[in-house]
């Protein structure tokens, strides 16, 4: 079954590359300089919590949902709890929740929800979009990396109802059938609970997808899962870079690049999120891709460098 994902993982990026109509591309992708192609530019807001960059014909808007810090004591892995200390010590354990605003052939996406205004946590990515202006009428359709509360609980108002009027909800079929099934209330009730309440409010809006498809020309889906059942990745393809938004497959950037066999415990199928894992940082090293992280220090998208056979860097975008 794990090889089986893998192997399926590894297709659709073959699929990418071979479909790449450009000889430069493939000229590029063999030469070592590749690693110097030009990264788009992030651009600081005056919003602290939002930065902005354009590639790919797309315009990208980080926005930090809310500020957070890595709690080594959920992690497992092949280090004992000393050598986890040790090897994260003199880093940042900050970590984020970064969602995404994407605006692009004509459409205006949310990769995530964030937390919004209706629990305890109070996510900022409502407030960001007022701050531009942008009513929540306007979001064309919402794109779910997975369906944990950190990501879905701001699609729902304080009172209950869609905060997305007119969007369109989009998540993995496996995502959405593991979530409103009868497993998923023995594994983890209040979120199957949550993944209901959503359902209802966005009922008759709801489009699930699967992994390979092509949601917007330049939008792909990607097999992230191991996180949970149907965690996405979403492939946005261009040379010299693309874009891969990898949401939560991986929590600790100050551990987790440099060693990517440690877990936390909110990875469900922990063996495939490992495996996971490794398959992008290795795919991000080898295409050069730009990484966006759900939870690595906002704004969380930079590139990946391999450190040894396993073990990588992330490199911020200046
Ligand atoms: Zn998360």
């Amino acid at each position: 079954m794990n090889m089986k994902r893998l192997s399926w993982l590894g297709l659709v990026f073959l699929f990418l590359a071979c479909s790449e109509p450009s000889p430069e591309k493939k000229e590029m992708s063999a030469k070592p300089e590749k690693e110097s192609s030009p990264l788009p530019k992030m651009i600081s807001t005056q919003d602290s919590a939002l930065k902005t960059f354009s590639m790919n014909g797309f315009d990208f808007q980080v926005f930090q949902d809310s500020p957070g810090h890595v709690n080594l004591d959920i992690y497992k892995g092949l280090l004992t709890p000393e050598e986890r200390l040790a090897a994260v010590a003199g880093d940042s354990l900050l970590q984020s929740l970064n969602v995404l605003l994407v605006r692009g052939q004509g459409k205006l996406l949310l990769i995530d929800a964030g937390w919004g205004t209706g629990t305890a946590v109070k996510g900022n990515t409502p407030a960001l979009l007022r701050a531009q202006g942008i009513l929540p009428e306007a979001i064309d359709e919402v794109l779910l990396t997975h369906m944990h509360g950190d990501h879905v609980t701001g699609l729902l108002d304080s009172a209950g109802k869609a905060a997305y009027p007119k969007a369109v909800l989009r998540v993995a079929k496996p995502e959405l059938d593991f979530w409103l099934s009868e497993a998923a209330a023995k594994r983890a009730l209040s979120n199957k609970e949550l993944a209901e309440r959503v359902a209802k409010a966005y009922e008759g809006r709801i489009q699930t997808f699967a992994f390979g498809d092509t949601l917007l020309p330049g939008l792909v889906v990607t097999d992230a899962v191991g996180h949970t059942p149907g965690h996405t990745a979403f492939f946005f393809p261009g040379s010299p870079r693309a874009l891969l938004v990898a949401g939560d497959f991986l929590h600790a950037a100050a551990l987790q690049f440099a060693y990517p066999d440690e877990y936390p415990s909110y990875d469900m199928d922990p063996v495939q999120a490992v495996i996971t894992r490794k398959f992008i940082l290795n795919r991000a090293v080898n295409d050069s891709l730009l990484v966006m992280g759900a939870h690595i220090p906002f704004p969380g998208v930079g590139t990946v460098e391999r450190v040894n056979a396993n073990s990588y860097r992330f490199n911020p975008l200046p």
